[in-house]
């Protein structure tokens, strides 16, 4: 008889602990864009991620409660009923400066509504701010013909830091929807990608958006394709049947996911990933 084979048991996932930094500067890069950079001592704790898609989850805690940063969520999960949990808000990483020991994050202010968006479009340099990840892990792919990026202006952190990690001679198009002229910045591209701005209007509607129908107009090339597409979910949705259904893309070259829901804070967008309406892939 052989001797039994030990049974080796994984150790548990150590989560990142969440870290705690500062606003060290602001900057508004067009109408409804705000640049945050973020520092201080709890850089040290940030452990940094090569993707060009990586985010982190800014937790946000009704001050009423008194809360001291950085959240432990484990502890005050024990502590604290879910509905008076610190909430999360997702954002990329547009860069990180290891000398500088900074990150730099770029919010959408999208108006009165949500805590991300109005919080960013008033924060002062010193303000606290506390966060985990990053997760995160697409890379442009230099072998593919050619690369197809699209987005709204959640997406434009995540499609600037691949456009520059592309190599110089990388083809593709990058369609970026934004409200208007007054929201396009420099991109820094490859010769060849074409960078296209379209201009929906000031206000994003399930009628006004226009990115969906640019991508399906675009003609299509030839080639091994790498696609990256983000932001609202139905627009996402509409891309995800052209691209696998009419133009037969291997889901294995596409990075397709929603970055946020019309009509829905993040709380009910995340809670409706286990559910049909929630999911850009049918079968996933
Ligand atoms: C992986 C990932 C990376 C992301 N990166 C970024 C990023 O770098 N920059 C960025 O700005 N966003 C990014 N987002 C999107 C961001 O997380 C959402 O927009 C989030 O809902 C904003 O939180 P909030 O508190 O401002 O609004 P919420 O409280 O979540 O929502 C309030 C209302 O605002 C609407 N809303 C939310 N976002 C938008 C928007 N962009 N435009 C118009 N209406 C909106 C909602 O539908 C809802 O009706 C990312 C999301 C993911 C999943």
């Amino acid at each position: 008889m052989s001797a039994p084979v030990p049974v080796r048991s994984r150790p548990p996932r150590q989560p990142k602990p969440p870290v705690l930094m500062e606003v060290v500067a602001t900057e508004r890069l067009s109408a409804h864009l705000v640049r945050l950079t973020l520092g201080g001592p709890g850089f040290e704790v940030y452990q940094d991620r090569d993707a060009t898609d990586k985010y982190i989850k800014l937790m946000f805690a009704d001050p009423a409660l008194g809360l001291s940063m950085p959240y432990d969520m484990e502890q005050l999960r024990e502590t604290l009923p879910p509905e008076k949990m610190p909430v999360r808000r997702t954002y990329t990483v547009r860069a990180v400066d290891q000398e500088a020991g900074t990150l730099t994050v770029d919010f959408v202010v999208h108006g009165e509504q949500g805590l991300a968006g109005p919080w960013a479009a008033q924060a002062q340099v010193g303000d606290p701010v506390t966060f985990g990840g990053p997760g995160g892990m697409f890379n442009p792919d230099p072998e593919v013909d050619w690369h197809l990026l699209a987005g709204d202006e959640s997406a434009i952190p995540a499609i600037a830091s691949a456009l520059e990690a592309m190599p110089g001679s990388a083809s593709g198009i990058a369609i970026i929807e934004v409200a208007g002229p007054e929201d396009e910045i420099p991109l820094s591209a490859p010769e060849g990608i074409e960078v296209r701005w379209l201009h929906r209007g000031d206000i994003f509607s399930p009628e006004s958006t226009k990115l969906a129908h640019a991508v399906i107009e675009t003609p299509w090339r030839e080639g091994s394709v790498q696609v990256f597409a983000h932001g609202e979910r139905e627009m996402v949705k509409d891309l995800r049947r052209y691209l696998s259904d009419v133009r037969g893309v291997d889901r294995k070259s596409m990075s397709l996911s929603a970055y946020w829901a019309y009509g829905r804070a993040e709380e009910a967008f995340q809670a409706e990933k286990s559910e049909p309406i929630g999911q850009i892939f049918p079968e996933a």
